[in-house]
């Protein structure tokens, strides 16, 4: 591998963005054509500042669908932060919310609401080691639950829900970190979706949280300021000073989705990669996926040697021949290649010559 060559970056997150948008970025950056200071110094106030964020906005509103039911707010805090701003808001006193359990981030997100209010497992896939999701017969739903709480993407395990439950009148609410927008989406039937950016729309500081207008109601004004959506709707998503880079990057980005075809050809793009991956894996048996074939992820692939006491060395030697980012979680282990929207075919095919070459030395 040559020093000055960028490498296929398999990490899940942050995680590759589009070289295009890197190149216009890396231009720009001293200076923003029109505007005569970098995106960095100027105010979140100023004319050329409310046109990014409008810009960000209305790209993504048009290659994501969301319909004007919907708000788009752009916070802080991560994924994370919304795993405990999400029943601070939407989670009245007197009422419980169900989550369904599909990985180590829905445990978080879980554990945090408990600190928040009522709680009730709806559904969990942990007896079988995360290998699956639920399917809708095997959740048990409280039709006057305050909201259903879902992880769409298991960014560790390497799940993914084909569809998404049925929850009846009670608002959906998903975490989407590691898919959002890899695919087209119904936002019109989600309550709320969020998903920090560093996965498949942008740099890590900016998180996206799509969310039903009619929900804002909920939010009482006891709440801290910040952590308000009503008050962060309000103000555009600027009561404070926004991650005003974060939010031009993923302008830039959600324009590169345009550019591409929109979620129409990038969901056929990202099937086409997992499907050359997932080839490769089941080929002849020194590999092994981790999860059920039926519930595989098409962002995140899990999987491991015949002989797991290969792993680290596969690892290894393939981040010496520019493929980084393999080794899995420090949950799961294993390996895991992580290929969200920006990440090349190239990288895959890569890849799979990778793979062939090491079964051929090691198998
Ligand atoms: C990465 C990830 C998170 C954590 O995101 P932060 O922005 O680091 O807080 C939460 N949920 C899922 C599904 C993720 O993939």
């Amino acid at each position: 591998m040559k020093s000055d060559q960028r490498l296929f970056n398999f990490s899940s997150g942050p995680a590759t963005l589009p070289e295009p948008v890197l190149r216009e970025a890396q231009r720009d950056l001293f200076m923003l054509p029109g505007v005569g200071m970098s995106v960095m110094e100027i105010s979140h106030r100023s004319k050329a500042f409310d046109g990014i964020l409008e810009d960000a906005e209305a790209t993504l509103r048009d290659v994501a669908g969301i319909p004007d039911s919907h708000a788009v707010l752009f916070l802080q805090g991560g994924a994370s932060l919304q795993f405990s701003m999400l029943p601070m808001n939407l989670l009245p006193p007197g009422q419980s919310a169900d989550y369904v359990i599909t990985g180590v981030w829905g445990q978080k997100a879980i554990a945090e609401a408990q600190k928040a209010g009522t709680v009730r497992v709806a559904g969990t896939t942990e007896p079988d080691g995360f290998r699956r999701v639920p399917r809708q017969d095997e959740l048990q739903l409280d039709p006057a639950a305050a909201y259903v709480h879902v992880t769409t993407n298991n960014t560790i395990y390497g799940t993914q829900w084909p569809t998404m439950p049925l929850t009846g009148d009670v608002p959906l609410v998903v975490d989407a970190s590691s898919d959002i927008f890899s695919a087209p989406m119904d936002v019109a039937r989600f309550g709320v979706i969020y998903a920090g950016a560093q996965k498949n729309l942008g740099p890590s500081g900016v998180t996206l949280v799509v969310i039903r207008k009619d929900l804002l109601s909920r939010s009482s004004k006891a709440l801290p300021t910040m952590l308000n959506y009503a008050v962060q709707a309000a103000n555009g998503s600027r009561y404070n000073t926004p991650n005003t880079f974060g939010i031009y990057i993923l302008g830039l980005v959600a324009r590169w989705m345009q550019g591409e075809g929109g979620l129409e050809a990038i969901g056929r793009r990202n099937v086409r990669k997992a499907g050359t991956l997932y080839a490769e894996i089941d080929r002849t048996g020194f590999y092994r996926g981790h999860a059920d074939r039926d519930a595989r992820s098409l962002m995140n692939i899990t999987f491991r040697l015949r002989d797991e006491a290969l792993d680290e060395a596969f690892a290894t030697d393939a981040t010496r021949e520019g493929l980084d980012g393999l080794k899995g979680h420090r949950s799961a282990g294993g390996l895991r290649a992580s290929m969200y929207n920006a990440f090349p075919e190239a990288g895959v095919e890569t890849l799979v010559q990778f793979m062939r070459e090491f079964e051929r030395t090691h198998g």
